[in-house]
């Protein structure tokens, strides 16, 4: 098993100075350890680059397109991210899934893209509210997960990196206890066949310093997907620090 990835998704945050001052706290992170990552709006990739290259912080993409190129006005492909020198691009987030539509299919093609593209997907998954209460969450994982496994196939799993983020715990201060998690990561796992110990699977879902330990504890919870609090060096370090 690869060592445990945190990475922050900044989603619609940040300013050109803000961004400054973020990531002077993070260049300097020591990734012997930990790998760390962030992945701001796509129009701040070219300050991430300057910024970061040289440093063992990778960046990334929070979205892309299933297309490679063409008549697809503000989207962005694959191959563009790469040329930033993204390392990763998240897909299937439930904010993507939720206002932009975006079904399994399309998270599935998405991710085939961003193989194609040496780009590590970081395929997101998750039940709601409503599921967990109906007693659907390892359906709703096995729906999500399985339509990605069927496309792309068993083996380039290994080249992904999947995050669990239960959507009721996504920004609302209330994180799956480390236990939910845990039960989660393992049946995802279990999914995954021969390369389950390739893929790290990342908990999602207010993730904080003071939280980050527990979750990291359990057994197949191999990093985290930030997000609020990436926002800030100190509590980002924080929570890498705790994986
Ligand atoms: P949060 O977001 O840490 O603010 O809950 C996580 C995410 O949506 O990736």
């Amino acid at each position: 098993m690869a060592k445990p990835l945190v990475l922050g998704n900044w989603k619609m945050n940040g300013s050109i100075p803000a961004n400054a001052e973020l990531l002077k706290g993070l260049r300097d992170w020591d990734a012997s350890k930990v790998s760390l990552g962030v992945c701001p709006p796509a129009i701040y990739l070219p300050q991430c680059q300057v910024v970061l290259n040289g440093s063992d912080v990778a960046w990334g993409g929070q979205d892309m397109s299933e297309h490679d190129s063409g008549a697809y006005t503000g989207e962005i492909s694959s191959q563009m991210l790469g040329e930033l020198g993204c390392q990763y691009v998240i897909l299937g987030h439930s904010e993507r899934r939720q206002y932009h539509a975006e079904s399994d299919e399309l998270v599935a093609n998405k991710c085939a893209a961003a193989l194609k593209a040496s780009l590590v997907p970081v395929l997101c998954i998750g039940e709601s509210q409503a599921e967990r209460e109906a007693g659907e969450t390892l359906a709703v994982i096995e729906r999500q997960l399985m339509t990605v496994i069927n496309h792309l196939g068993l083996e380039a799993m290994a080249n992904t990196v999947v995050a669990y983020e239960p959507v009721w715990a996504i920004g609302t201060g209330l994180s799956a206890s480390p236990e939910q998690a845990q039960e989660v990561h393992a049946y995802i796992r279990s999914r995954l066949g021969d390369v389950a110990n390739s893929v790290q699977i990342l908990y999602g879902g207010s993730v904080k310093p003071d939280n980050a330990a527990e979750l990291f504890a359990k057994p197949d919870i191999d990093g985290a997907l930030v997000g609020g609090a990436s926002l800030k060096a100190d509590d980002f370090l924080a929570i890498a620090k705790a994986a």
